[in-house]
């Protein structure tokens, strides 16, 4: 789950990390009022869960109240990257003499949270890695040990900061990496973390952007956290899918999946892929599933209009074949599917499951092996 970036810095802040004054705002009157309650020249920043909104115009400074008033009208009825802006953030500009990043990620490989700092804030990390992968410096972190001082010094020293700041951006790192494990996020990221020229002309570091990715799995724990979903941020569908316990991937191709198992959603797709055809989504019904949320499932890969086949690829284990196969009956009461469809079921009770698809009279064609099915589907997705 994706936390918006005025979400993301009131979490840094409670962490005791430096952010701008602002506020929230969801019509212009309102940033109106923030600004003057601010005063002063304020930025209006877009809030939507993509990033390069600076770039797509999403984020304007403003130095009088009228001024902030109108572009918060102007971005409040702009789209970015498809999604349309609900919410603006009125924050206090800030006087920025050099931009930096800093984040935490889990790196899977290593086992543990990766620390990164880079000279060149404002931009993508992902980007300095292609074009200047020596500016990123980078530190992992013993989770049972935390991260140390020597190691914020590390990166500090290692992306030039004066030194003038390093205590101050020892302190930051660490209320971030702290905000990174409490929350069990995946990610949590100041891009660009400041250097700014406060009113009395002394220099200090500022958050000026946030991002959080938490954990859907550890969000049970953090019930104020999960409050924070922001569900105009989600297609319908995903929504849907989100609500049934569905692990729902929109994608491009033209076979709808329903697995049973992430590992084996992923082979299942793999193995389209290899036979030339490209899987129309992701979908994990996981395990145990009941005939209800096999319905649902399937009534989201129908209402992609560029699916032309479906491929059920069920293992039964915990999940009976028979109760996939009285889902999949139910889902096609309702919608009728003018696409082929090639199932496999293999497993606990496999034999009844296909008994009541073939007595069910919906022409379905049938496969034993994952790659016999997968080869079917993409020939029926062909012809279709
Ligand atoms: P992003 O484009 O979605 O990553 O949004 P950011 O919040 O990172 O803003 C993009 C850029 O706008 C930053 O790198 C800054 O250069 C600039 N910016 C953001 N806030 C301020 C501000 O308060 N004052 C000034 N002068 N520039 C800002
Ligand atoms: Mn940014």
């Amino acid at each position: 789950m994706k936390l918006h970036e005025y979400q993301s810095k009131r979490i840094f802040a409670r962490y005791g990390v430096p952010i701008p004054e602002g506020d929230v705002a969801t019509t212009p009157e309102e940033a109106r009022a923030i600004a003057e309650r601010l005063g002063g020249p304020v930025v209006i920043k877009s809030q939507v869960l993509v990033g390069g909104r600076g770039k797509a115009g999403g984020i304007k400074l403003a130095k009088t109240p009228d001024e902030a008033e109108r572009l918060a009208a102007q971005i409040l009825s702009m789209e970015i990257k498809g999604l349309p802006v609900r919410k603006v953030l009125v924050d206090r500009a800030a006087d920025i003499r050099q931009e930096i990043y800093l984040g935490v990620v889990v790196d899977r490989a290593a086992a543990r949270p990766v620390m990164m700092a880079s000279s060149e804030g404002g931009v993508e990390i992902e980007e300095v890695a292609r074009t200047n992968p020596e500016a990123i410096k980078k530190v992992h972190v013993d989770p049972f040990i935390g991260l140390r001082g020597y190691q914020t010094r590390y990166l500090a020293k290692g992306i030039g900061l004066d030194p003038t700041f390093h205590r101050q951006f020892d302190r930051i790192a660490h209320g971030l990496y702290q905000a990174f494990v409490e929350s069990d996020a995946s990610l949590a990221e100041i891009n660009p973390l400041v250097v700014t020229a406060n009113e009395d002309g002394s220099l200090s570091l500022l958050a000026v952007d946030g991002k959080m990715v938490l954990d859907d799995n550890g969000l049970f724990r953090h019930p104020d956290l999960a409050e924070m979903r922001d569900v105009d941020e989600e297609t319908p569908t995903e929504r849907e899918a989100r609500e049934a316990g569905l692990s729902y991937v929109q994608l491009e191709g033209e076979i709808g999946c329903m697995v049973n198992g992430a590992g084996l959603a992923m082979a299942t797709m793999d193995i389209i892929k290899h036979f030339g055809g490209e899987p129309a989504n992701f979908l994990d019904i996981g395990g145990g599933a009941k005939a209800e949320r096999v319905a649902t499932a399937l009534r989201l890969i129908l209402a992609d209009p560029n699916v032309k086949a479906v491929l059920f690829n069920i293992f039964g284990g915990i999940t009976r074949c028979d109760e996939v196969a009285r889902g999949i009956l139910t889902a096609l009461e309702e919608v009728k599917p003018d696409v082929p469809m090639v199932a496999r079921l293999v497993g606990t009770n496999e034999e009844e499951g296909r008994r009541l698809l073939e007595e069910s009279g919906y022409s379905m064609i049938t496969a034993t092996t994952l790659a016999e099915a997968a080869q079917k589907a993409v020939e029926a997705a062909r012809n279709t």
